[in-house]
Parts: structure tokens; C-alpha cells; sequence
């Protein structure tokens, strides 16, 4: 059929080619010529068009929006990207944890709620996940906590016993995973779910001042959950149900939107506080640190090529502008590295020249060469140079997101703080923050999982990790282990 109004199909270099459907052979019924370059481009491709898929956060969803400042919160950043009625481009990409690209949206799982910010001072990524908390607080643990989430060397699967083993021998990872066996362990949507920074960051305002902070971003739809069971279903019926939700919302402009609040710590309370704020296993409670509105964030465009877009965008939390900091939480230091090693691993080392993740600040940088470079490197090509090229401005751009330390190199957990423990706020939440049908739900979703595959010595330990927690909720899980 021809169209002389169509397209005509080319090979990648444009070259028109003239059949779709045939190799080149010798005759009709003739083996393939190894000159038919188009069927080899085609199958070549092809073969590559798989990248290395994340490890873990591997299956995701995103789309594109903008962030707009609603409050006046500049007294304590100076960050453009915040600074009153500021608007700013974003992106985001929501996750789960320990499956695979191809794996089920409703599996119980903490959820990614990685956004970047095309700001005007460069990218500003804040990676997120939908808890307040996380399993553990040193990097060290990090690879060792991800292998006992996902599956096993010698048959592959998924086991809740290395899980179990995992979690009961890490006590700090309780408070996670009591979020994580609760109501919002399985959210019904990514639109229904809120995005944490989890992590405690550093604020610098335009004085120099520094307050730590944690970003809270609530969602507008309202919080609402998936039951074990029908995530159960969904899982086998649909297993893209929540990218199909956020893609179809956001399709007949229904667009979701989160408000973002901050909790700001002055700089010098964290060294008295009763928590260490830096600490990734707790939360610091809203009665201590209120919440401040900083803005909205609203996603209104899908994506048009879901590889381009979402599978090579690259977030990392060394994206940071002036005005925003790390802090001395351990995780975060860690992840400061290892993001951005992951891109440099799957996308290539420059893969911030990818036009999703690439800034829409200026950038004047002295990288150059490597692997798909598609811009233009301009000489001079070092520094310090007499030849015009970029110098770094330390009076505009001073290292500010800065703290004292002083002590001898070692392994070691964190100095307490007078309230530091692992059970505590894993069991103010059930006794406080949940509700009798809440609790019911998180002992039957406990029971269901460590139904299914957890023996002896990991079901003793698991049980008596609940009592830690709580007692009776501990004594509950046991007997309704063992009279079910
Ligand atoms: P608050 O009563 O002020 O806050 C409790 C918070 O718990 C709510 O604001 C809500 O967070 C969240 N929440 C409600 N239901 C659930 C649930 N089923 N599963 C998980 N979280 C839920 O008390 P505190 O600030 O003193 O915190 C008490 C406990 O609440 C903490 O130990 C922690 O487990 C949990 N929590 C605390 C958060 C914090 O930053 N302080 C944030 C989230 C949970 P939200 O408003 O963010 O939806």
C-alpha cells in the first residue's frame, strides 16, 4: 500500500528504505544477504534496546509538572527554587523497591518519590520515598538489606525468611517496617500517597544562617490504601495498575498534586535534642518541629517516550543548589555517592547531557570527552586559564552547607541521644497513630507474611520483635500465627 502523503520508512540515517515486511534474499524462497544492512540495524537494535534496568527502584512511573511556592519561607533558605511565588519545572519518578522492571505495582513495598527540579541555579533533585523513615541508618547495611529483599542466589526467588532474618537481626529497621506491614505498605495509587525527604537536610538562608529540615510532601487526593487482598488481585489482573492510574489521571487532566511542608530544626538544637535528628529510623514528631506549607506540586504532562523520559532520567541527591545542604545523616552521604556511580553505570558518563537530565541553568563546566558527549566542549579546557573560561565565584558561592566535627576515625553506630531506641516510634505508631481496625489489618498482614515461608529460629526472633515493638500487638501476631 502506498500513501503519498505518508512518511516514508527510513534507516536510521534517514536513508528511505523500500519494504517493511521483506529481507533482501536471492530469489523469493533464497537465504538473507549478509549485506541487507537495514534487517541487521533492525535486529541490532533491537538485541540493545534493553539498558540495565535500576538495582533496586526498578519499576517506575513519572511524569512531568511544576512546583509553585504558595508560603514565605526565604527567612530560612535562600534557594531560588523556593523563594516566594517562584515557579519552577519538575519532574518525577515514583517507584517500587525490590522488583524488577517488569514486576507487579502492588506489591508490598516502600515507594519511590524521586523529583527533580529544573531550577534556575541548576537541578535540584530531592529522592524521596513515600515513609518518613527507612529500614536502616549506615550505608555499610544498604547492599546487604536490598539482597535479603529481593531473591535468593540459588533458586531465585523471593523469600520472606531471608527478609525476616534480615530485619529481626537490624532492630533499627522496626519503625520502617511497622510502617511497611501497616495500612500504608500498599498504597491504592501513586496519586494517594505522600512523598517524604526522609533524610534531614541543610537550610542556608541569605545571611548565612543554617537550619536542618525535612520535607513533607502530603498528598491533595488524601491518603487512601490497597487491602492485602485486592493488591493480591490486582497483581495478577493488572500488573501495571499504578502506572496505568497516574498515566490516565493525568491524560483527562485530572492532575495530582502534593503540598509540600518542611520541618526546620535550628542548627543548634540538633546537638541537645532528645532524638538525633540525623538518624534515618525516626521521625522527628510534628508536637516538636509544626509543619511550614512551602508550596504545590502539580504534575499535568505524561510523558511522550517513556524510555527517553522515565527510564533514563537520573536523579541523584548530590543535586543540590545554593541554599540547600546535606546533613550528617549517614545514609544520605552514602547515597551522595552511589546515585550517581548507578547513572555513570547504566546511562554512561554523561548521561546529564540525556535532555531529561539535562539543567535549563547554564552549565560551565570543565567535563569533557566520554562515552555519547553530544555537546560541544569550548576551550579552554582547564583551569585556572587567562584564555576567558569559567572561575569558580566563592563570594557568590561560598561552601556554606558546612558543620564541625572532630574525632577519631572509626566504625560506629551514632552517640545516642537521651531518646534514642529502635522500638520506640515503631510502637507509638501502633499504640497512637493507628487505629483498632488499623492494628487488625497490620496483624493480619504480618500473619500473611510470615505465613508464607518463615521457619524456626527467624519466626521465634520475628515474634518476639513484635513484643519489642509492642507487646500485645506481639502476642497478637504470635497467636494468630498459630491458631491460623
Ligand atoms: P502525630 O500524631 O503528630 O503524627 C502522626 C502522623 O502519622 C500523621 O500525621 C500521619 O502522617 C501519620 N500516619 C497516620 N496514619 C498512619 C499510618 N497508618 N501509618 C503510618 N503513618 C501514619 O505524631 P508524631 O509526629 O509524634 O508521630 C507519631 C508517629 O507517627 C511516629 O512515630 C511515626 O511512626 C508516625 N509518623 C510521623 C511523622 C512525622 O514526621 N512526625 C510522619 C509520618 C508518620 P502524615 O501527616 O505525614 O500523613
Amino acid at each position: 500500500m502506498t500513501n503519498d502523503d505518508s512518511k516514508p520508512t527510513t534507516t536510521d540515517s534517514g536513508m528511505p528504505v523500500s519494504s517493511d515486511e521483506h529481507s533482501l534474499t536471492v530469489g523469493p524462497d533464497g537465504p538473507i544477504l549478509l549485506h541487507d544492512h537495514y534487517l541487521i540495524e533492525q535486529m541490532a537494535n533491537f538485541n540493545r534496546e534493553r539498558i540495565p534496568e535500576r538495582q533496586p527502584h526498578a519499576k517506575g512511573s513519572g511524569a512531568f509538572g511544576y512546583f509553585q511556592v504558595t508560603g514565605d519561607l526565604s527567612a530560612y533558605t535562600k534557594a531560588d527554587v523556593f523563594q516566594p511565588k517562584q515557579k519552577t519545572d519538575t519532574l518525577i519518578r515514583f517507584s517500587t523497591v525490590a522488583g524488577e522492571r517488569g514486576s507487579p505495582d502492588t506489591w508490598r513495598d516502600p515507594r519511590g518519590f524521586a523529583l527533580k527540579f529544573y531550577t534556575r541555579e541548576g537541578n535540584y533533585d530531592m529522592v524521596g520515598n513515600n515513609t518518613p523513615v527507612f529500614f536502616i541508618r549506615d550505608p555499610m547495611k544498604f547492599q546487604h538489606f536490598i539482597h535479603s529483599q529481593k531473591r535468593r542466589a540459588d533458586n531465585g526467588l523471593r523469600d520472606h525468611d531471608m527478609q525476616w532474618d534480615f530485619w529481626t537481626l537490624s532492630p533499627e529497621t522496626a519503625h520502617q517496617v511497622t510502617w511497611l506491614m501497616g495500612d500504608r505498605g500498599i498504597p491504592k495509587t501513586y496519586r494517594h500517597m505522600n512523598g517524604y525527604s526522609s533524610h534531614t537536610y541543610m537550610w542556608i538562608n541569605a545571611e548565612g544562617q543554617q537550619f536542618w529540615v525535612k520535607y513533607h510532601f502530603k498528598t491533595d487526593q488524601g491518603i487512601e490504601f490497597l487491602t492485602q487482598e485486592n493488591a493480591d488481585r490486582l497483581a495478577g489482573t493488572d500488573s501495571d495498575y499504578h502506572r496505568r492510574d497516574l498515566f490516565t489521571a493525568i491524560e483527562q487532566g485530572d492532575y495530582p498534586s502534593w503540598t509540600l511542608n518542611v520541618q526546620i530544626m535550628p542548627f543548634e538544637e540538633a546537638k541537645t535534642y532528645r532524638l538525633n535528628p540525623f538518624d534515618l529510623t525516626k521521625v522527628w514528631p510534628h508536637g516538636d518541629y509544626p509543619l511550614h506549607e512551602v508550596g504545590r506540586l502539580t504534575l499535568n504532562c505524561n510523558p511522550t517516550d517513556f524510555h527517553t523520559e522515565i527510564e533514563q532520567a537520573a536523579f541523584e541527591p548530590n543535586n543540590l543548589v545554593p541554599g540547600i545542604g546535606v546533613s550528617p545523616d549517614k545514609m544520605l552521604l552514602g547515597r551522595i555517592f552511589a546515585y550517581a556511580d548507578a547513572h555513570r553505570h547504566r546511562l554512561g558518563v554523561n548521561y546529564k547531557q540525556i535532555p531529561v537530565n539535562r539543567p535549563k541553568a547554564p552549565v560551565n563546566t570543565y567535563s569533557k570527552d566520554g562515552a555519547m558527549r553530544v555537546e560541544n566542549t569550548v576551550d579552554p579546557v582547564y583551569a585556572p586559564n587567562s584564555k576567558g573560561g569559567p572561575s569558580a565565584d566563592n563570594q557568590r558561592y561560598p561552601e556554606s552547607a558546612t558543620w564541625e566535627v572532630n574525632g577519631e576515625l572509626m566504625r560506629a553506630a551514632y552517640t545516642l541521644h537521651t531518646d534514642d531506641d529502635d522500638f520506640g516510634q515503631a510502637g507509638n505508631l501502633v499504640r497512637e497513630v493507628m487505629d483498632e481496625k488499623q492494628r487488625d489489618r497490620l496483624v493480619t498482614n504480618v500473619v500473611g507474611h510470615l505465613k508464607n515461608g518463615v521457619s524456626d529460629p527467624v519466626l521465634q526472633r520475628a515474634f518476639e520483635y513484635w513484643r519489642n515493638i509492642d507487646r500485645e500487638i506481639g502476642d497478637r501476631i504470635s497467636k494468630q500465627f498459630n491458631n491460623s
